[in-house]
């Protein structure tokens, strides 16, 4: 037997309801993706809104259309507005009123004149619109997660489409005053459509929840807190076990006396140098070029695609603007210098370790030498002599 029309619309607006509850929890553990949180709003409107259509009767007279109308499209236009909020990160509150009131103007008055039948009309257009729409935002945003992303498109189209159809009937059927909901095979397949494009609508937002929670971690896992620049472990997944050629380069910098910094002026005033000095070592990167904090005040990039002495120019090019820099700590004026190391590949390939390892011991000589210096490993310095032995300061 066919569920009756009034049970169909129940089950809509109890699934609704167990969505919004989903939703809302998940988005509450982390407060941190709000697109949930819009989605959650969107839902609270139509449940409201399908209860409020619910009680819309030959004896009930115009007013709950006219309510149902108006929660009704505020939820589409939030559901829309929240695609947007997912794909480009922009606060949906004002695209969401403009379309709410964009679509309370094109039918409610219609409605409240007593022209329902037509208002239901410029409802079921809108809402097709508006899911398509949605629809679209994601496919947009697809490339971030194209499973569960392709998943919504087609939930949302097909959901806009099986409204298009209850307007197509509604249409075909030319009657401009209702005084009762409209009961057609189209709105029964619409909200049967509705309720498992809604579930499964849910289902994939968390999925999409869950795969931005896991992106995030990653990039956390990955990226050095204090500076910004990738940390010793991305740095070894990026390179370690890779054999570097004669053109890429590793450097190692060592920031010079940084225990003294600390002890001087505090740890802060610590954390604030290496957040200047990654800034230096980034203002000299080029296109091919990785920067990465190993650890404490020791930061290392590795430069592919170098000729020879390049890498060399771009260690003194980073020691020279953080040498030249002005850092003031409580007032105080501080200088500061850094020391490096460099070392590149050989033509046969060595190993990633092995080429860091021989930066770090041209580092110890930088050091050695009186530091605020860039001294290149010593096997280079017997493969090429002259010029570049004396890049030190
Ligand atoms: P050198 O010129 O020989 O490199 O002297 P140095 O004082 O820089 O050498 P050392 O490696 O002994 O000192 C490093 C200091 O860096 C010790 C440690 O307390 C401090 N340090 C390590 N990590 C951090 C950090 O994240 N923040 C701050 N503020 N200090 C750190
Ligand atoms: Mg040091
Ligand atoms: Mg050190």
């Amino acid at each position: 037997m066919m569920l009756d029309y009034p049970s169909l619309l129940l089950a809509l607006g109890v699934s609704a309801a167990c969505l919004m509850v989903t939703l809302f929890g998940t988005w509450y553990s982390r407060r941190t993706d709000s697109f949930l949180l819009t989605l959650v709003i969107s839902l609270c409107l139509i449940v409201a809104g399908i209860v409020v259509y619910s009680r819309f009767t030959p004896q009930s007279g115009i007013a709950p259309a006219a309510i149902a109308y108006a929660l009704l499209m505020g939820g589409f236009s939030t559901i829309y507005a929240a695609s947007v909020q997912f794909r480009t990160g922009t606060p949906p509150w004002r695209l969401a009123g403009t379309l709410f009131f964009v679509s309370l103007a094109l039918g409610l008055p219609l409605i409240l004149v007593g022209l329902d039948g037509l208002g239901l009309m410029i409802l079921n257009v809108l809402t097709a619109i508006l899911l398509v729409g949605t629809g679209c935002q994601y496919w947009a945003a697809r490339r971030e997660a194209p499973g569960p992303l392709l998943g919504m498109v087609i939930l949302y189209c097909v959901s806009g489409f099986s409204f298009a159809l209850c307007a197509g009937v509604l249409i075909a059927d030319g009657r401009l005053s209702l005084g009762e909901p409209p009961v057609n095979w189209a709105e029964n397949l619409n909200i049967g459509i509705c309720i498992a494009g809604m579930t499964g609508i849910g289902a994939l937002s968390l999925a999409l929840h869950q795969w931005r929670m896991a992106a995030l971690h990653r990039h956390e896992a990955m990226t050095d807190a204090l500076t910004g620049l990738l940390n010793r472990r991305a740095l070894f997944d990026q390179y370690g076990g890779r054999r570097l050629n004669a053109s890429t380069a590793v450097i190692v910098f060592d920031i010079d006396r940084f225990k003294l910094i600390n002890d001087r002026f505090g740890h802060s005033a610590g954390d604030e140098v290496l957040k200047l000095f990654a800034q230096d070592m980034m203002a000299e990167m080029v296109p091919a070029a990785t920067a990465a904090r190993l650890g404490g005040e020791e930061f290392a990039m590795v430069v592919g695609e170098v000729m020879p002495g390049r890498a060399e120019r771009i260690a003194n090019a980073v020691r020279m603007r953080f040498a030249a820099r002005d850092i003031v700590i409580d007032g105080k004026l501080l200088r500061c210098t850094v020391s490096a190391g460099v070392s590149v590949g050989t033509p046969e390939g060595q190993p990633f370790e092995a080429v860091l390892n021989l930066a770090d011991g041209a580092l110890y000589q930088a050091k050695d030498a009186g530091r605020d210096r860039v001294e290149i490993a010593s096997y280079l310095r017997a493969i090429r002599p002259a010029p570049d032995s004396r890049t030190s300061a």
